[in-house]
């Protein structure tokens, strides 16, 4: 990290999916808390609350119309639909923090994620898978909280979600969550070190 704002490059935007029950979220909120100039985008959202969620930082949670009219502002970089409601990152949250040059992680779903790769044009696609759908159902069911019938959606779902793994920059298997954690990190850290990414720091101490 450059000691120089004005010398540090615009943060990196790295893009997580993954089907539901892959851990997906909980990798998110570690990696947080390992790279201190990362932050989670905060999403807008149409859907209710859930207990123990707060406004503003798990979801900025709004109305059907207060989303429909940020959508026609043009104020997000994407948006979907996802379970019957809307999700979507407001181009300010990304570019507030691009611009003081930290990073940005998104965890949004595939929709959302060929939109800003049409889009947007920049960012690192990352997508979480599980071993097998054997083993997503058997954690699903583990979980103890989805009825049967929703198991069955998420299963099918993630057939659905899993063939557009191929069009993302990096995989990751989470058979074992440490090791999954530990090749997220390797990923954040190798394009941390991307030669355009040191090189404004260095320039003036090696007159490059
Ligand atoms: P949940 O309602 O369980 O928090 O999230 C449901 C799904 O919505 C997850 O797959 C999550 O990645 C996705 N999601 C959350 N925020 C956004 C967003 O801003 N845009 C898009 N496209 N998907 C999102």
């Amino acid at each position: 990290m450059s000691s120089d704002r004005n010398a540090s490059p615009r943060g990196t935007l790295f893009i997580v999916s993954a089907p539901s029950g892959t851990g997906k979220t909980t990798l998110c909120k570690r990696i947080i808390d390992i790279f201190p100039n990362l932050r989670q985008s905060v999403s807008f959202t149409t859907r209710p609350m859930r207990p123990g969620e707060r406004h503003g930082v798990d979801y900025f949670f709004v109305s059907p119309e207060t989303f429909a009219e940020m959508v026609a502002a043009g104020a997000f970089a994407e948006w979907a639909e996802v379970h019957g409601n809307r999700y979507g990152t407001a181009i300010k949250t990304l570019e507030d923090w691009r611009n003081a040059g930290l990073d940005v992680l998104l965890d949004i779903d595939i929709q959302g994620a060929a939109q800003l790769r049409e889009s947007y044009g920049e960012g690192v696609f990352i997508f979480i898978l599980p071993p097998d759908l054997a083993e997503l159902r058997r954690r699903l069911e583990g979980r103890g909280t989805d009825a049967p019938e929703v198991i069955e959606r998420r299963i099918a779902n993630a057939r659905r979600e899993i063939p557009e793994c191929v069009r993302y920059d990096y995989l990751i298997v989470n058979d074992d969550f440490d090791q999954a954690l530990h090749r997220l990190s390797a990923i954040l850290t190798a394009e941390a070190c991307r030669t355009a990414r040191v090189l404004p720091a260095l320039a003036q101490t090696f007159e490059l």
